[in-house]
């Protein structure tokens, strides 16, 4: 595996979720905000337009088109109405009989020119809605209004925000329009008027609409925050409980292996203890052997050395052992062995440790035991030994064996062994079924 594959192995799902969510976040900040803008445009020469003026409600005030195309009209206001005024209506709905809808927009632009000596112009957005609709009644639409001084009409149009318009009051009472319908309504414009301002003066007033812009975004400043806000959340969130359930997982599946690892240590433990035991105990006679008695011998030099506590050895051998073979077989003699090793064990104290040293001989190892005590434990062992019966091995006579004590002076388990040895010598020297010491 490259280094490369080894770094991008430890870099966890979790991590490249995380620093794509970032990069995502940094680019929807900055996003350019043409990306998320809409637009409408309605150019007033391609809509029908109508003009209309107060000489209908008793006026004087006279409109007329001043060109051809209908798109430059004049108005002579004459105040003999209460409020006088000259408009023009472009008809936005289309074949089908819906407006438009303008709800979604933001702001407006309108390019339009004025002569004349007014300092405002009214325009209507005109909202048809079935709860104040009246077929056949054209003013039942909503009429949401705003007022743009002349003076900020230029080349590069006058923008106005949508939340800027208001219902006109004359509407709203004339109507009888309850509170709750109050609000500006730009969901099915049918009509868009400009009409001469309220304050406007009697004289000729001169107006052009050209087009009107409205502008929208997908997305607020303000949602673009919550959504980038919403969207961490909701991530942070589902990792976390994705690492808790992961985690949750992974430490079941770790607690049921531990347990499996357990069970199976326990029961490699319950072999080990097999095996050892096999390993520390003769086959033949079940008593300790060689490998078996260490550790009490270990016990007893150390015991020795801090202690000074008294640590004696007593050897032992069976007597004429090859005769007894050679007379009653081999198996005889690994009885003699085996009920030797019993008789021994049946009588040895509970604090001392018996062992098959090898062939026909014992060793007893005598913690805490002085040399005077130790001759006493072998004698009586001699005397086991020496009265034992074997009924299975008819005229075999009685078995003895000689005893060899010494006790350590010197932490020398050699010397003591050597002293020991030297003793059991001793005894069959002096006859056999003997016990001698070393001192
Ligand atoms: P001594 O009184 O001087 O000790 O004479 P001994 O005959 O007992 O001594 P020796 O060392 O000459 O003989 C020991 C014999 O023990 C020799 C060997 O064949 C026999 N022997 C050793 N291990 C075993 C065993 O496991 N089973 C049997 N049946 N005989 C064994
Ligand atoms: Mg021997
Ligand atoms: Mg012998």
């Amino acid at each position: 595996m490259s280094e490369v594959q080894q770094v991008r192995g430890k870099i966890s799902t979790v991590e490249w979720i995380l620093a794509l969510l970032a990069c995502l976040s940094v680019i929807l900040l900055f996003i350019p905000s043409d990306l998320i803008k809409f637009e409408k445009t309605i150019v007033a020469k391609d809509y029908q337009s109508h003009l209309y003026s107060d000489l209908n409600q008793g006026g004087q005030s006279q409109v007329r088109w001043l060109d051809k195309e209908q798109q430059r009209w004049q108005c002579e206001l004459s105040e003999a109405h209460v409020s006088p005024y000259c408009s023009v209506q472009l008809d936005v709905v289309n074949e089908d009989g819906h407006g438009i809808d303008l709800s979604g927009f933001d702001k407006m632009t309108i390019w339009a020119s004025y002569q004349g000596e007014a300092e405002y112009l009214r325009v209507y957005i005109r909202n048809r809605n079935p709860k104040y609709f009246v077929l056949g009644d054209i003013t039942s639409t909503k009429y949401n209004i705003v007022e743009i001084p002349v003076d900020q009409l230029s080349q590069n149009g006058l923008t106005i925000e949508m939340k800027n318009l208001s219902v006109a009051d004359w509407w709203l009472t004339s109507h009888k329009i309850p509170l709750a319908l109050s609000n500006t309504e730009f969901n099915d414009v049918l009509y868009i008027e400009i009409q001469t301002g309220s304050q406007t003066r009697q004289g000729l007033h001169q107006v052009q609409l050209q087009k009107i812009v409205w502008e929208g975004s997908w997305l607020t400043q303000a949602a673009l925050y919550k959504i980038i806000i919403v969207t961490w959340v909701v991530c942070i969130l589902s990792l976390l409980i994705y690492r808790i359930v992961t985690l949750n997982l992974q430490l079941k599946k770790n607690q049921r292996y531990q347990d499996e690892l357990l069970s199976i240590n326990e029961l490699l433990s319950l072999k080990n203890k097999k095996i050892e035991d096999l390993a520390n105990t003769d086959q033949l006679t079940g008593l300790l052997n060689r490998l078996g008695i260490r550790e009490a011998l270990y016990n007893g030099l150390k015991d020795w050395k801090t202690n000074r506590q008294p640590f004696t050895f007593v050897l032992m051998d069976i007597d004429h052992f090859k005769k007894l073979n050679d007379s009653f077989g081999h198996d005889a003699g690994d009885l003699v062995l085996q009920h030797t090793a019993q008789r021994l064990s049946d009588n040895i104290r509970r604090t001392d440790f018996l062992a098959r040293w090898g062939g026909e001989e014992f060793i007893l190892v005598c913690p805490n035991t002085n040399l005077d005590d130790a001759m006493i434990v072998a004698e009586q062992l001699r005397e086991h030994l020496a009265s034992m019966v074997i009924t299975e091995i008819p005229n075999i006579g009685s078995i003895t064996a000689s005893f060899g004590v010494s006790t350590m002076t010197t932490p020398d388990l050699k010397a003591l062994f050597k002293d020991a040895d030297d003793a059991l010598y001793q005894a069959k020297e002096q006859g056999r079924n003997k016990v001698v010491s070393s001192l």
